[in-house]
């Protein structure tokens, strides 16, 4: 029997675990590489080689791109307070909220107890819904939450399933059939950080600050959406926060130093998604609908499918909203369609990550932000928005 599954190439794999899931023998677990990244491995001595690990895995069997174009939106929530909780916008907590109501669930991406992982749950109230707001930088364990969600599904449920675009594509693919009351919505991916490099990180910021985290956020609100910061409470009543420049973790995430192998390769970055609802940063918002720009987030929403859009209406009364032309939103997130560029100096990165600490790993590999870069973030944003719209004349 087979070690592991037959990819062509084993740095493909996206660690959806929808292979895990779908064994009917259920041989197959999900294991940390040395990097800490997910990767599917099979017990020899239980696997009757049936090959349904081989059928629904996404990368083996990739789909073709849906027709047509999505329509695109940009939008953020009316509820304030829940907009600023959001990494963006706030739309998805909408979405979230609409699905809940009629008895439906939702599955995303929490952050564990311990601050360390960033977990699938499933939440069927609409008071445990903060714990899936906001993006958590590192990959999220899908755990058994396909086969949770298909359960769900066939009792007649409505389902929201979200997640990253190989995630959402591994759920089709495990699912093997369409359902008129599952709602899939993915994000614009930049890419997925090592999970062993965001607990050296988390255990380096305890050490500094002498107690153990109780929360995180990686994108709090407090300077602006844009100038965004990283913030963690700790036990002892204090508070480690800084701005997306400065932190280390973000930092070495945005310089794509620490990505899990297949995302510099990502077979999912593509316009139209087998996912009903996709939703991003509006990066770029500036010149393209900058009235609805006051720096507390928006979002980006493109509407894939009839559900998409059927549902996405349903929530147009709780929303500041205005219809975007896809090219010009593409234009400042060209990610929906790229993948990073793997730099020369990641494997190394990778391999250091466990002898070296945070700071010589920093030292070591952080490119120093260049004067041009350094002079912007001295600028406040209103005089950004003047200078801009007076060079334009
Ligand atoms: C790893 C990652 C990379 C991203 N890269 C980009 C990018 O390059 N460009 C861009 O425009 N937007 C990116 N986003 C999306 C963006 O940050 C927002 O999540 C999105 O705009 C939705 O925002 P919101 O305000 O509507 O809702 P929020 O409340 O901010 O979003 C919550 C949603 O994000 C999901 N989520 C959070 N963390 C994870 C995770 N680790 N894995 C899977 N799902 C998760 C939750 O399940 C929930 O569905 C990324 C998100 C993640 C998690």
């Amino acid at each position: 029997m087979r070690k592991h599954i037959d990819l062509e190439e084993w740095s493909t794999c996206c660690g959806c675990s929808a292979c895990a899931q779908a064994c009917p023998k259920g041989c197959i677990t999900m294991q940390a590489d040395g990097e800490g990244f997910l990767y599917p491995v099979i017990d020899e001595n239980t696997c009757i080689a049936c090959g349904a690990c081989e059928h629904v895995c996404p990368i083996k069997n990739t789909s073709p791109e849906p027709t047509g174009e999505p329509d695109a939106y940009a939008a953020y929530s009316k509820n304030t307070e829940q907009r600023l909780e959001s990494s963006s916008g706030g739309v998805f907590s909408l979405l979230a909220e609409e699905i809940l109501q009629n008895s439906g669930v939702v599955f995303g991406a929490a952050m564990s107890e311990d601050c360390r992982k960033a977990q699938h749950i499933a939440v069927e109230r609409q008071e445990d819904l903060w714990k899936l707001r906001g993006s958590k930088y590192l990959q999220s364990e899908i755990g058994s939450t396909y086969r949770q969600a298909e359960n769900a599904l066939k009792q007649g449920r409505r389902v929201l399933f979200s997640g990253t675009p190989c995630e959402i594509e591994g759920l089709h693919r495990y699912l093997r059939r369409e359902y008129e009351n599952l709602l899939c919505v993915d994000l614009i991916c930049h890419g997925v950080p090592s999970a062993k490099l965001w607990e050296k990180y988390v255990s380096y910021r305890e050490n500094c600050a002498g107690a153990a985290a109780q929360r995180t956020f990686f994108r709090h609100k407090k300077y602006g959406w844009k100038t965004f910061a990283v913030l963690f409470e700790f036990a002892n009543n204090t508070a480690y926060e800084q701005v997306l420049s400065k932190d280390l973790f973000m930092q070495m995430f945005l310089q794509n130093l620490c990505l899990r192998p297949s995302c510099y390769a990502c077979a999912f970055k593509k316009k139209n998604r087998v996912s009903d609802i996709t939703l991003a940063d509006f990066w770029g918002c500036d010149s393209v609908c900058p009235e609805l720009d006051d720096d507390k987030g928006l979002s980006l929403v493109l509407c894939h499918s009839i559900m998409g859009r059927t549902v996405f209406k349903a929530i147009e009364g709780k929303i500041v909203m205005e219809p975007v032309s896809l090219e010009k939103a593409l234009y400042g997130n060209p990610s929906l369609v790229k993948s990073c560029k793997k730099p020369e100096q990641r494997d190394a990165f990778m391999m250091q990550m466990d002898s070296l600490m945070i700071p010589q790993l920093a030292q070591g590999y952080l490119k120093k932000p260049s004067l041009s870069s350094y002079i912007k973030q001295l600028i406040p944003v209103p005089l950004k928005r003047t200078l801009k719209r007076f060079l334009k004349r």
